[in-house]
Formats: structure tokens, sequence, C-alpha cells
């Protein structure tokens, strides 16, 4: 429990000990100070059950302000504007180092001229970092003079959930294909709302705000994943909910995975430009969790000591004192479980066998060397 809910619960509680609670609210007071607090309350006795949040009251002084966030700027076609002061930024127009192919290895991906451009056959890329529910801004631009038609006209994605989850990117100006594969669809499941594309060539935005599924410890699913879309400023897609990943000829049902994944824009074979990415993370605060290769995953596995270092898929995991916990890259070399406070470093790792590392419990920190 908070030291404000606490602090809450003290007053109402004191205000009821003493009889005076109905002369205190009819006198709009929220703020007589206890001398001394009792044992807490449940809130659900002190709350009515309609409150949008029980820990607070309504106009509750005590409450948090929101954080300061300087807002974004908008982008003309000559220039991209400024994300809000609380992104993350994942392209600039130069640096494309938050990005890689899938498998972990440099893209061949091309930057210039302020854009990203893909590389046909080159394969997709994905970001670095991996985000959960968040707010995604990306622009784009197809190819002038267009080329194709149908699917084969500008086609490129945004993707959610690494590879799973695609809002389409199309030349959809004038060019007609299946209403559920257009731009701004949710690929395969929704048609957008509206056609508000511009032409080929022009910069084009979406702002996307995505809720990641959830699957609870039997690998179940608890919650879909759900997507709003704004192109060009304009509401394309209304908190749909998600039926599975996104795929081509068949509804693919979800398969579990972590709530945090890279995000990715797909290599159609199409030369279609991206701009000014940016994400602000919407879910609970925590650590930064990034996807490695697998190859550096691989050399860390191994026995040291009491702790047992293996891969499955792209996650370690760790066996210590024959417990199993599934561990998370904050850094190439730090990791982290998030079941219980489980700390795991490969000092001088990073593309390099480490022949020892460091763990930890919940405080100190131990040191194993490799097994032989
Ligand atoms: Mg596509």
């Amino acid at each position: 429990m908070n030291t404000t809910k606490l602090t809450l619960l003290c007053k109402a509680s004191t205000l009821l000990a003493s009889g005076a609670l109905l002369l205190a609210l009819a006198n709009g007071c929220s703020s007589t100070k206890p001398a001394q607090c009792p044992a807490p309350w449940p809130a659900a006795r002190l709350l009515p059950p309609n409150q949008p949040d029980p820990n607070w009251l309504d106009h509750d002084r005590d409450r948090p302000q929101p954080p300061v966030v300087t807002p974004a700027t908008a982008s003309t076609q000559a220039e991209p504007g400024k994300p809000p002061s609380d992104a993350v930024v994942l392209f600039d127009g130069k640096d494309i180092s938050q990005w890689c192919s899938m498998d972990g290895s440099p893209t061949k991906w091309i930057t210039r001229d302020g854009y990203m451009e893909c590389v046909r056959g080159s394969g997709y890329v994905r970001t670095l970092q991996n985000f959960g529910d968040c707010q995604l801004h990306v622009e784009w631009a197809t190819p002038v003079p267009p080329h194709g038609e149908g699917q084969g006209r500008g086609n490129s994605g945004v993707f959610l959930g690494l590879d799973r989850y695609e809002v389409q990117v199309l030349d959809s100006y004038h060019a007609k294909t299946y209403a559920d594969g257009s731009a701004g669809a949710i690929y395969g499941q929704y048609p957008p709302l509206v056609n508000v594309c511009r032409p080929p060539g022009e910069w084009q935005t979406y702002d996307i705000i995505y809720t990641a599924p959830r699957f609870d410890s039997d690998r179940k699913l608890v919650s879909p994943a759900r997507e709003t879309v704004f192109q060009n400023g304009v509401l394309i897609q209304n908190n749909v909910t998600l039926t599975g990943p996104t795929s081509w000829l068949e509804r693919a049902p979800y398969q579990p995975h972590p709530e945090k994944q890279p995000i990715s824009l797909q290599d159609h074979g199409n030369p279609v430009r991206f701009r000014n990415i940016w994400v602000r993370e919407l879910g609970k605060p925590g650590k930064k969790e990034f996807t490695l290769p697998n190859t550096l995953l691989d050399s860390y596995v191994g026995k040291y000591g009491s702790v047992d270092i293996t891969r499955e898929g792209d996650q370690l995991v760790a066996r210590v004192g024959g417990v199993r916990f599934l561990l998370f890259a904050e850094s190439p070399t730090k990791f982290f479980a998030k079941t219980t406070d489980v700390q795991i470093e490969f000092p001088g790792g990073d593309h390099a066998k480490p022949e020892r590392l460091i763990w930890s419990v919940g405080e100190g920190a131990n040191e194993a060397k490799r097994g032989k």
C-alpha cells in the first residue's frame, strides 16, 4: 500500500471513529489530520464502488499531478516535426542504430536525406528495444512515380508485437485492392474506417495506440491485442480487437509471447520510405527490455556453479537452486527476472564467451565461474 493511500485511509478511519465524517463531508473537508492512525480500513468500505480509482477520493488534493510534457510539433512535407519530450526517438532521419535485421544483425535498409528506405530482399527491420502498450508515431511515403497494382503498389507495414500485428502501409491513393489489405488496414482483419491517403511520394503519418495482448502463466490468452490508428490526423481504426496475428489466407490464432516485443517495418519488395519515428510507452514503468541476437544469447549458455543458463526461443532461462526464471535483457550483458528479483550479469560479455557471471537474488552479488 502506498503512503498516500495509507494517509487517505487514516484520514477516513479517524473521521469515522470520531463520528465526524458526515460533518466533515458537509463542510467539504478532506484534510483533517489524525493525531494517531489506527489500523487502515479496507478501501472498499470507505469509497463508493463506482470510484474510478479506489485509491483516490474525487478531487483528492493529494492525488499526483500528471507529468509535464512538451508537445510534438507538426510535420510538413518538407520537414518532420519534433517528437514530444517524453518520447523514445526510434529514427530521427539520420541515426538507424536503434534498428536491425530480425536476427539482430545490421540492417541493409539505407538511410539518406532524412529518411530510411526499404531495400528489396533485405528483410524486415526491427527495433533493438522492446515495447508493450504504447503510442507509436511513424511517417511513411510510397514510391513516386508509383509502380505495380494492388498489394504490389508501395507495400510495407508497421508491426507491433515483433512481426505479428500489422498496420498495412500501401499506396491506396486512387488505387484499389481488397479492403482489409488497403493502407491503414489491420491486415486481413479490419479495413480502415475511411481512405484518407495522400498521393504517392507525399509523407503520411500513422499514430497508433497499441495495447499488447496478455497471456497467463498457463500461456492462455487473458486479453487480446487492441489498436487505435490515426492516419494523417484522421481516425481510421477505433480501438479494434485483433483476432490474433495478422496473416494472409488464414485466421492465425494467438500464440503466447512476452508483453514487450520489438516494433518492425516490413520489406514487401517496394522501396517505401520512413522518417520521424517515435514511441511513448504506456504500460507500467519498468526497466527497458531488448531482444538480443540468438548468437549472443547462445554465448551465455552454460553451467555456472549453481546457476544453469539455457536459451528458450529468443530468451535466456536461468535455473537458480533448481528454480526456473525467464530472463529479460536490459542491456547486451545484463538480465533480470520479473517474478523474483533475480539479476544476472555477464561481465565482459557482449560477443565474447564469458567465463563467469554475477548473480543476485534481492541483495548482494555472487560470482560463479563457467563449468568446463
Ligand atoms: Mg504490408
